[in-house]
């Protein structure tokens, strides 16, 4: 790959947390101190993916003790049928912006046109250069079974992204890192084969990150589907099955729930 495409692609914005201080890609991650319980990153195709369907459990692990990036692959901005494309863009990476950061999360971006995120070695690669930026234990993200191409393209990028990430003899900006674990988020259009089997007890955080999520206008159902109530009941019916009061479900990647054994 040339330069010039890897260049192409920059995080065109980045927020950090208040306590964390402005996130600079080129120094040392501030979340690097031995106190730490390790960061997880939520690649979502479209901020409000993002939020609303990774977001519990990003918020619930960084109540434990982690840390929390969004990556969003596109800003979303075909999403609104009245609003100009450059506008409701805008207005999305500022809702992100601002919920990431009430939650106490950071927010990257990557900038690939909304409906046309491609599934390619340069978009892969791009993904590969935060993972290992970010450094995270632990990846969410979306699951295949979706009608939206975006967010089936961005489980493929995440697939070949967490192996170049990984792959020590790739040079690439950063080291290798490898992310051990990775989860699927439940997510409204996602729910093709999706079975989950992890149940995160998000009750501590459910307030704060519901409150987070209504920062996006399209939380309210103004683009045509009922994310509010849709993510809150979610959490209440996952939360019943549970027996927590509040949850959110994922599936675990192939082979993560794998024993190995010599007898029953
Ligand atoms: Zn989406």
């Amino acid at each position: 790959m040339k330069n010039t495409a890897s260049n192409r692609r920059k995080f065109i914005k980045t927020t950090a947390t208040a306590s964390a201080g402005i996130l600079v890609f080129n120094s040392q991650p501030a979340w690097s101190s031995p106190a730490n319980n390790g960061a997880i990153l939520a690649i979502g195709a479209h901020p409000g993916d993002g939020m609303f369907s990774m977001g519990g459990a990003v918020a619930q692990h960084i109540a434990n003790g982690g840390t929390g990036t969004f990556l969003s692959l596109s800003l979303g901005e075909k999403g609104h049928s009245s609003i100009p494309l450059d506008e409701y863009g805008l207005m999305q990476q500022q809702a992100m912006e601002q919920s990431a950061s009430a939650i106490g999360a950071n927010a990257v971006f990557l900038d690939y046109p909304d409906a046309e995120i491609p599934f390619n070695e340069e978009s892969s690669l791009a993904v590969c250069d935060v993972i290992r930026s970010v450094k995270p234990s632990i990846i969410i993200t979306h699951w295949e079974g979706s009608w939206h191409k975006d967010h089936v393209n961005c489980y493929h990028i995440v697939q070949y992204a967490r192996f170049y990430a990984g792959l020590k003899t790739l040079a690439r900006e950063y080291p290798a890192h490898y992310a051990g674990q990775m989860f699927y988020a439940e997510n409204w259009e996602d729910m093709d084969n999706f079975q989950q089997d992890t149940y995160m007890d998000i009750s501590e955080v459910y307030d704060q990150w519901i409150a987070a999520c209504a920062i996006f206008p399209m939380w309210r159902g103004e683009t045509g589907f009922r994310y509010n109530d849709y993510y809150q009941s979610l959490a209440t019916m996952r939360g019943c099955l549970a027996r927590f009061p509040k949850a959110v479900a994922m599936m675990a990647a192939a082979g993560q729930s794998v024993q190995k054994i010599k007898k029953f």
